[in-house]
């Protein structure tokens, strides 16, 4: 027998049909291109990463855990220095203390930011759970409420800078700059680093002096590049996406400008201490593993990703991006239209999970949206989504987020598996998958 029919035997003995397989198959075969590509993104990034290590001289002493206040903690202070090297930036602060990537993103801005100071998103909206630090949402301490102002420049409706109108939004009180990279769940494109240097460019030539900070969550290592390198003054990201590797239990990073890393530093633990204190506990060694296989990691979900959108694309379903757009972040939207397949696509998802596959994920009123939500999430690290998961609010045009995926593999399996469930409950034109 040969590896291509074992193959088919094994993926049958896991759930997948032998169409719904070779259909995957065809998908991919056409796919080995861009495959190639991001082979070489994340060859490039692997070898940062590691030159960075050897650089800072990592050592096996870097893995102690220390506690208490953490004065000279070596792993820390020396995987800060790593972080700075990989990312281009003079200084970063990345630390188990911060929780979440919200709270490095509120950190950045509450420790940088004056009252009287304006903050502006040239870029629109910014992420959901920044509205309540901003205070776009009244909520109890905002910006807002400590006489920080918010301005905001929407895109384009053809999703370009409104040069213009950002022109005429700066002004004498206009102190910092937040650039979100990825579209994270809204419908315009995720932003190149070349876009983003344009735009960051195009303000400093307005105001030399503004702040320019760049939320980088979902993009880090999709390209070989990163916000710092195209003029961004801080790049804010979580550990539980692509820089923690999947390894990371939690986290948050702030890299750039020394000046503003140290502003967040106080902001952090306190005035006076800043970096020097904060032990990295336990969790030190995950954070260096984590960020020597997140090239590869981001690799698997790039791919899981762009074969996810043509297996959809093919079947007549809208997707974002779409089969063949460049990648900037490693979400994956699709829109079903229809309440069945949605929930069918984030039942294969979870029944092809490593943890909690044997849970169906069934719609939930979930505090703080105004409709059902599902998720599907079987993940080593709670609310990980650079591991394979899959979200969305229950209401049309029923879209699903799609992101993550460890390994390749895993990320093939779990679409498949969702192909598998709309098969099976007739949800998807067969004549289009021959
Ligand atoms: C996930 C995300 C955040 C918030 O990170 P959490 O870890 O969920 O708090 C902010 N911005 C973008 C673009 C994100 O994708």
């Amino acid at each position: 027998m040969n590896e291509n029919q074992r193959i088919i035997e094994e993926y049958q003995r896991n759930g997948i049909s032998k169409e719904v397989y070779e259909f995957g198959s065809k998908i991919e075969e056409k796919l080995k291109e861009r495959f190639c590509y991001f082979d070489k993104i994340a060859e490039i990034n692997q070898m940062k990463v590691i030159a960075a290590m050897q650089k800072h001289r990592v050592s096996a002493e870097c893995f102690h855990a220390a506690n208490g206040y953490g004065y000279n903690d070596l792993g820390r202070d020396t995987l800060e220095a790593v972080y700075a090297e990989c990312f281009r930036g003079e200084d970063a602060l990345v630390r188990p203390q911060i929780t979440c990537g919200t709270h490095a993103l509120a950190l950045a801005l509450m420790s940088n930011l004056r009252p009287g100071d304006e903050l502006l998103s040239p870029v629109g909206k910014p992420y959901d759970t920044l509205e309540e630090v901003i205070g776009i949402r009244p909520s109890k301490g905002s910006l807002a409420e400590y006489n920080i102002h918010y301005r905001q420049v929407d895109l384009l409706p053809d999703g370009n800078f409104d040069f213009e109108g950002i022109k005429n939004a700066i002004n004498e009180k206009t102190k910092m700059v937040t650039i979100q990279r990825s579209k994270g769940y809204a419908t315009r494109p995720t932003l190149s680093v070349d876009k983003i240097g344009e735009l960051i460019k195009f303000i400093k030539g307005i105001k030399k002096d503004v702040i320019c900070m760049v939320d980088n969550c979902y993009g880090e290592f999709v390209e070989e590049k990163e916000p710092l390198e195209a003029g961004a003054d801080l790049i804010v990201g979580s550990l539980i996406k692509n820089p923690g590797g999947g390894l990371a239990p939690i986290g948050g990073y702030i890299a750039g400008k020394e000046e503003y890393v140290k502003q967040a530093s106080y902001r952090l633990t306190s005035p006076g201490l800043g970096k020097e204190v904060g032990a990295s506990l336990g969790v030190i060694q995950s954070f260096y593993q984590g960020l020597f296989l997140a090239p590869t990691v981001v690799n698997s979900a790039l791919k899981g990703a762009v074969f996810a959108a043509n297996i959809y694309e093919t079947l007549g379903f809208d997707v974002i991006p779409n089969s063949t757009e460049s990648r900037h972040d490693i979400i994956q939207a699709v829109t079903f239209h229809k309440k069945e397949p949605m929930i069918a696509f984030c039942q294969g998802i979870q029944a092809a999970a490593p943890v909690d596959s044997y849970v169906t994920p069934e719609p939930w009123a979930m505090p703080g949206y105004d409709s059902d939500v599902i998720m599907a999430a079987g993940a080593f690290v709670q609310g990980s989504s650079i591991e394979l998961s899959a979200d969305g609010p229950v209401k049309p045009p029923y879209s699903v987020y799609f992101q993550g995926g460890l390994t390749w593999y895993h990320a093939k399996l779990g679409i498949l598996m969702s192909l598998q469930k709309l098969y099976e409950q007739n949800l998807v034109n067969r004549e289009l998958m021959c």
